[in-house]
């Protein structure tokens, strides 16, 4: 078995090592995310064990350029942040399994074999509301297979309202997720990224998916 360790912190990365290799396992170990997903496309491993704060490109970025390139080997994230949100956020984009910083080894090790033994996944995480599709790995949205190009920030915007399957999203929110705690500009511009939304996900297909809940917020219904 052969694994991938993706970290920067030398004491993990090299406990990391000495420990899986004293199980057994081939290992390599790269301590950028640059190295990282270049190793990962290159060679075949049995599984990654990836840090999400990295030098040169994000842990998440390296996940989302694997799953682009087709490479479907399973991933460990490691993270020292914990919460729902990163945890979402990583699975949405390809990761098999979360595991919080400090990690005792027994159960980085025992989650690792878990995920070797499942083996890779076919295919990636899609949401899907009709036949409006998002695919969060490779940020591609298609209606009845006709894809969709959006610009990032209307990508954002219609992946939090897909990623609530159906409920009302305020327009607080869709601000507070979307653009920059420091945003301060008009709370409107929600508004007006709805409308190009509605332009793109629903006028040309002859829907009305993208719904406005008076004095509460947006929803994405499914029309038969
Ligand atoms: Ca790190």
């Amino acid at each position: 078995m052969k694994v991938l360790i993706v970290e920067d912190e030398p004491a993990i990365a090299g406990a990391l090592r000495r420990g899986l290799e004293g199980e057994g396992m081939a290992v390599d170990v790269m301590a950028d995310g640059v190295d990282g997903l270049w190793a990962a496309t290159e060679n075949q491993y049995d599984a990654i064990v990836l840090d999400l704060m990295l030098p040169g490109i994000s842990g998440r970025d390296v996940l989302v350029g694997l799953r682009e390139r087709g490479v479907w080997t399973p991933v460990l994230v490691l993270t020292a942040r914990e919460g729902n949100e990163v945890e979402i956020g990583v699975f949405d984009r390809g990761a098999d399994d979360f595991l919080a910083k400090p990690f005792s080894f027994d159960i980085l090790l025992a989650r690792l074999r878990a995920l070797v033994r499942r083996g890779a996944p076919e295919r990636p995480v899609v949401l899907s509301i009709g036949d409006l599709r998002l695919e969060p790995a490779r940020r591609r949205v298609d209606r009845g297979g006709s894809e969709i190009t959006l610009t990032p920030r209307e990508y954002g915007v219609l992946e939090l309202l897909m990623r609530r399957g159906g409920d009302v999203v305020t327009k607080s929110e869709i601000l507070n997720n979307v653009w920059d705690s420091a945003f301060e500009g008009d709370p409107n511009v929600v508004e007006v990224y709805i409308s190009y939304l509605r332009r793109k996900v629903d006028t040309p297909f002859g829907r009305r998916s993208i719904t406005t809940v008076r004095g509460m917020g947006y929803r994405v219904v499914a029309e038969d």
